[in-house]
């Protein structure tokens, strides 16, 4: 496409393209999604918790790491676009993912604009892409490494020599925040840059070979090469889209691939996760996006094998990915030669370590984005209690509740000793060199909105609960209702439809796998359908305003256990309470018991209470468990077993999202069995 052609498709997108809402995803016109998204600014948290946590995203979160990534005390992100754009003079400083972070707190940034309309973010914006504009090479190339590098006169310099240089996940990052600040700001200055990049990626990949498609490591430009087709309307990057996911097979014909870039078996053909968790969730999202655009149905199919393989045999209890630290990839193959190193990686089936799991924060929020593009694709509620079980657990776990200190893994337990040292610390901390979990974090709280609600022809989608407002068109129609609940603290939900057209619609509730029953009432009339847990309770009729829906999910604490064939969790149980799972840490305890002495007898009695004095407002699980005196095993492997008695213990449990901001302690989400 010439210039011309570039300018007139930026020029009708800013000039004529009223934009009823700004989502994260844009599928109003993909014919394969089930589902349609709503815009983040049609949302509104109202009250209770993702209020609480969108306030602190806004008022905490993002201002503090606007000031990190802006600033050069820790490292480069902003600055590496200054010296790339030539207005300061310096060399690159960072991780080479540094530009695609920043693109991902952009991206926040908007999305809190959409809905609170602060022209603080909208002025700084505008001041950052500016000089992003200026780091962009003519022909489209934009990654600042390569282009301080060749300012600073390194002819070595060039495109896509280095896959871990992360070219593509940072020009992804560029094209999903670009379509996201079109559609918060209605300005195209950015989305301008993004297509010029994209253009470039077209050009650069014309003629695909092995090392090329190689480069699609953490590979976030899957899910922003559609975008971008769904903002522009330019088939073309669809089709680049398709041909990036096309050329991954190249690797596996050339030299067999591997299994930590999810490349040793043909794209279509993959049965099973494998390999770093970020890459296979990011791929498999973006595959989400592809079918809902495409249909094609072996995509389909290889999706919901992998999908099966995951959640039967390697998620965490707590929605989290990604096992292992380093490992090696098939484990035990009679062939070695095809064995290969795999880091951050999906383990084997069943192999769900405690201490030593990675379950990166990244991983945790690609278990959501494919998740949730899973359920766009199918309308089915499996989907959402994936996301939602990831949300609440190993997503929120990543950073501390004054937002300002995470965690670049997410473990299930911390004993003191640990058995084993490792890579990344133990506690939350402001900064790590790997930075691309905490303005991922961001972007998904900021966005939280528009994963709660959905719309199709004339059904109206409540995805997830909490207290809000829902302002959006249905056929047209203007539609508004308010949801007010305490969940996940209790299963009660109250909607509220405040405007509606005349023409009947479905509301669709989302009835949890884990809910043991639910009620539905409308206008406090029981009604007559039964509901079923797993799916969405759809309520269709002629609305009125002022019709009120009340839904009452049976919420109880369960003890739940896993499989056998986990070895690490055999013998142990673990507390969950609607989608929120809980642990216990060495804090909550009689000085010198440890959380691996105390044990949970079948018949515990645990007390769920709402104390607003625990983490701005929690339910905690109060009760008496039973205690082992803590003994020290000498530096013994093995010893004949002694017959200790077990004495009560009062214990409170926490949600495992607050873990580790009360200082130092042990924790454990999983307990001995009693
Ligand atoms: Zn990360």
């Amino acid at each position: 496409m010439s210039r011309f052609c570039h300018s007139l498709t930026l020029f009708l997108l800013g000039a004529f393209t009223v934009r009823a809402a700004a989502p994260l995803l844009d599928n109003a016109a993909s014919p394969h999604a089930q589902v349609r998204t709503v815009g983040f600014d049609e949302v509104r948290w109202t009250d209770g918790f993702w209020a609480q946590r969108f306030e602190n995203c806004r008022t905490q979160m993002l201002p503090s790491m606007g000031r990190l990534m802006e600033g050069t005390n820790y490292t480069h992100f902003f600055r590496n676009f200054e010296i790339a754009a030539g207005l300061v003079e310096g060399r690159s400083r960072g991780a080479s993912f540094n530009d695609g972070d920043f693109y991902k707190l952009m991206e926040a940034a908007c999305a809190v604009y959409a809905v609170t309309h602060d022209e603080f973010f909208d002025r700084h914006l505008d001041r950052a892409i500016e000089v992003i504009a200026k780091a962009q090479r003519a022909d489209g190339y934009i990654h600042t490494p390569v282009r301080i590098a060749q300012r600073n006169g390194d002819t070595n310099a060039v495109p896509f020599r280095d896959r871990n240089n992360f070219e593509v996940y940072n020009m992804g990052h560029l094209l999903t925040t670009a379509c996201v600040h079109h559609r918060a700001t209605g300005k195209t200055n950015l989305l301008a840059v993004a297509i010029k990049a994209a253009d470039f990626l077209e050009q650069a990949f014309a003629n695909p070979s092995p090392e090329l498609a190689r480069n699609s490591v953490c590979p976030s430009h899957y899910m922003g090469l559609i975008e971008l087709y769904r903002e522009t309307g330019d088939r073309r990057y669809l089709e680049l889209a398709k041909k990036f996911f096309a050329m991954r097979d190249l690797v596996a014909k050339a030299d067999g691939g591997g299994d930590d870039n999810q490349d040793r078996v043909p794209f279509n053909e993959q049965t099973e996760a494998v390999g770093h968790a970020v890459r296979a969730n990011y791929l498999f999202a973006g595959a989400a996006d592809l079918f809902a655009e495409t249909g094609n149905a072996a995509t389909w199919a290889m999706l919901e094998r992998v999908w099966t393989n995951v959640v039967q045999e390697k998620l965490y209890i707590t929605g989290g990915c990604g096992a292992l630290h380093d490992g090696a990839s098939p484990d035990g193959s009679k062939d070695q030669k095809h064995i290969t190193r795999t880091h951050q990686a999906y383990g084997r089936d069943y192999q769900l370590p405690n201490t030593t799991a990675h379950n990166e924060t990244c991983a945790n929020i690609g278990n959501v984005l494919w998740n949730w593009r899973m359920f766009l694709a199918s309308g089915e509620a499996r989907f959402m209690d994936v996301a939602e079980l990831a949300l609440y657990n190993s997503v929120l776990s990543g950073v501390s509740l004054d937002g300002t200190n995470f965690f670049y893994t997410n473990p299930l337990r911390v004993t003191d000793p640990m058995p084993v040292e490792l890579r990344w610390s133990r506690s939350r901390v402001p900064f790590v060199s790997s930075f691309c979990c905490p303005p991922n974090l961001v972007r998904t709280i900021a966005e939280i909105g528009g994963y709660a609600y959905g719309k199709s022809s004339n059904s109206v989608w409540v995805n997830l609960y909490g207290g809000s407002t829902l302002a959006t068109t249905l056929a047209g129609v203007p539609l508004r209702l308010t949801q007010e609940t305490a969940y996940p603290w209790n299963g009660r939900v109250r909607i509220t439809i405040n405007e509606c057209g005349a023409a009947s619609f479905a509301l669709k509730l989302r009835i949890p796998g884990w809910a043991k029953g639910a009620t539905v009432r409308v206008n406090l009339g029981p009604v007559t359908q039964t509901s079923v847990s797993g799916t969405y309770f759809e309520l269709s009729r002629a609305w009125k305003a002022g019709d009120v829906v009340d839904l009452d999910l049976d919420m109880r604490t369960e003890l739940i256990e896993s499989n056998p064939l986990v070895e690490e969790t055999l013998g142990q149980v673990a507390l969950k309470r609607g989608p929120v799972v809980y642990c216990l840490e060495s804090v909550d305890l009689p000085a010198g018991t440890r959380v691996m002495d105390v044990g949970v007898p079948e018949d515990a009695k645990l007390l769920a209470r709402f104390d607003q004095r625990m983490f701005g407002g929690v339910v905690t699980l109060d009760g008496t468990l039973l205690a082992k005196p803590a003994e020290s095993w000498g530096g013994q492997l093995y010893r004949e077993v002694k017959l200790i008695e077990s004495k009560p213990v009062k214990v409170r449990l926490i949600p495992y999202f607050v873990w580790g901001n009360r200082g130092k302690s042990e924790m454990s989400v999983w307990l001995q069995r009693q």
